[in-house]
């Protein structure tokens, strides 16, 4: 062997970006991806003329000004179509009320006075730290810059580092409108835990246009990285799962798939679920205290575990992106109780559905194990999958009159869809016991890539960085084949030379 095959097993965000860096430095790549199609969790798929996007609500990275653009340019994801939707998503209360959170901040300031005059003091202070974000390349610095980049942005964040504590629900509560107080908690994803501070950073992004959708929607975009792993001669293949990373004298060797064939190589990458890769695949044997932690049974914690996808006849592009509409009580489906329902609407871009039609996708939390049992008896599974987008068409019925008689087509993807097709534990959550750390990945925490007391191997995306982020898991690859160059004393490209 010449020191310079690589086998990456997962054609994720991670194993893309590993394989077309690996490529430009000049090693010989194959990828072993389990799926049919590339993207691992940045997936979508059709049904009957529309298109089901489960992964992409927010993509950052959009503005040329930013570096989190050039990694997507290097990876042949940018420059492509894109959409800048007004507002990051909006909220709409059962009497009618509607809160706009738009990415213009002059437009939210008047929003906001208008929707409370009472909190402006408030308002004001929000939109000032605000602008302080947006005028500064924060996600780029924090993620592709230097620590000389980041001191330089620190005079201007001071004023706003009261900010960075407090969660959104923690914010909202300053609110004297009960309106704003039960809106503003959900801005994040229905996640009132979320630090506030990653949602100024996001709006500050989302103000100067870095945050936007790709045209065709998650699939496409990552058709495009895919496609620049083949132009550089990278190998992919579909449907082999991996089950063995093979290992001699405390070095990844290669790898056994499922049909039994074994395939050499002299650096294993996993963007597999990190759990299974370290106590499937390597059966345990490269742990240490913390990660045995980690990879312990995981908690049975509540997660997006549902969405239920809805094709309509009916035109959804004058509605706003992303909705969530609080419950005037609350409706318990699939075991949790919901008071606000969140969803997107793909009005915003016509290669979603057929021409004048749309997709509503709703996003529910349920419990994995919930899923898991009905799961085991297939004609429960079905029947409760039903039952759900049932509940869900009957109270979208309250703001979207006569949607149930538009419901053209319906898919109820479940964690169970997801553990099936991308082989994570409890779904695409990876490896559940080991937590996003979404403030700390952005203030400069290392990566985990590597396992003690194994050489030759690597991991990329989700375990590495803990951040459910596009950008994050691309940029693990891009970092783990940088570090394979420093060790072979090698100069590490971005780019490939022009011949
Ligand atoms: C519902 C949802 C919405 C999201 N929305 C956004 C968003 O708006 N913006 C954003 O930036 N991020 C978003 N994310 C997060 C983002 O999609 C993920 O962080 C990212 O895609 C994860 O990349 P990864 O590198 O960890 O690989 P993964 O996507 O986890 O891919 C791993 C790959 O490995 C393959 N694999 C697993 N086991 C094997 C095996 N044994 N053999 C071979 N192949 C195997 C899988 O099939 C998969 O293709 C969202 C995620 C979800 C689930």
């Amino acid at each position: 062997m010449t020191g310079k095959s690589i086998i990456v097993i997962g054609a994720g965000m991670g194993g893309l970006a590993s394989g077309i860096y690996g490529q430009i430095n000049g090693y010989e790549t194959q990828i072993f991806e389990m799926h049919s199609l590339p993207g691992g969790q940045c997936a979508a798929w059709k049904r009957k003329g529309y298109t089901f996007d489960c992964c992409i609500h927010h993509l950052f990275g959009c503005s040329a000004s930013t570096k989190l653009h050039g990694l997507w340019t290097e990876l042949g994801a940018m420059p492509r179509e894109l959409v800048n939707p007004e507002e990051c998503v909006s909220v709409i209360s059962p009497e009618g009320n509607i809160f706009n959170d738009y990415y213009d901040l002059e437009m939210l300031e008047q929003h906001l006075n208008e929707l409370s005059p009472s909190d402006s003091k408030l308002i004001k202070d929000y939109v000032k730290a605000t602008r302080v974000f947006a005028k500064h390349d924060f996600f780029g610095e924090a993620m592709l810059g230097t620590t000389v980049g980041l001191l330089k942005m620190l005079p201007a964040m001071l004023p706003t580092l009261q900010l960075f504590r407090p969660t959104m629900q923690q914010f909202a509560d300053r609110f004297s409108d009960p309106f704003l107080r039960r809106a503003f908690p959900l801005l994040e994803y229905s996640l009132p835990w979320m630090p506030f501070m990653v949602h100024l950073a996001k709006k500050g992004a989302g103000n100067k246009k870095d945050i936007a959708w790709p045209v065709g929607g998650a699939l496409e975009f990552a058709r495009s990285i895919e496609k620049r792993y083949r132009e550089l001669g990278g190998e992919i293949h579909y449907r082999q799962k991996v089950e063995k990373i093979l290992t001699e004298n405390s070095k990844a060797v290669g790898v056994r798939l499922a049909d039994g064939s074994e395939h050499k190589a002299d650096i294993v990458i996993s963007n597999a679920d990190g759990r299974k890769t370290i106590m499937n695949m390597l059966e345990g044997r490269y742990t240490n205290a913390q990660i045995r932690r980690y990879c312990a049974d995981p908690a049975d914690e509540t997660n997006w575990a549902v969405h239920v996808f809805l094709g309509v006849d009916r035109d959804l592009s004058k509605e706003p992106s992303a909705l969530i509409m609080l419950l005037d009580k609350p409706v318990t489906i699939a075991g949790y109780e919901n008071r606000s329902l969140e969803m997107q609407l793909y009005g915003f871009d016509k290669t979603m559905a057929p021409n004048g039609k749309g997709v509503i996708k709703v996003e529910l939390v349920s419990y994995y194990s919930y899923w898991k049992k009905l799961h085991e008896h297939r004609p429960l599974y079905e029947k409760e999958k039903q039952k759900v987008a049932e509940t869900v068409i009957g109270l979208l019925e309250n703001h979207f009159t006569g949607i149930t008689s538009q419901v053209e087509v319906i898919d109820v993807p479940t964690l169970m869809t997801y553990e099936r097709f991308m082989g994570g534990t409890h779904g695409f959550t990876n490896m559940p016991n080991k937590k996003l750390d979404i403030v700390g990945s952005l203030l400069g925490k290392r990566l985990e890539t590597t396992l003690p007391g194994l050489s030759n191997f690597y991991l990329v995306g989700n375990w590495a960085t803990s951040m459910g982020a596009l950008f994050a898991n691309a940029l693990s690859g891009k970092t783990v084949i940088k570090n394979i160059c420093g060790t072979h004393g090698k100069r590490f490209k971005a780019t490939p030379e022009l011949k």
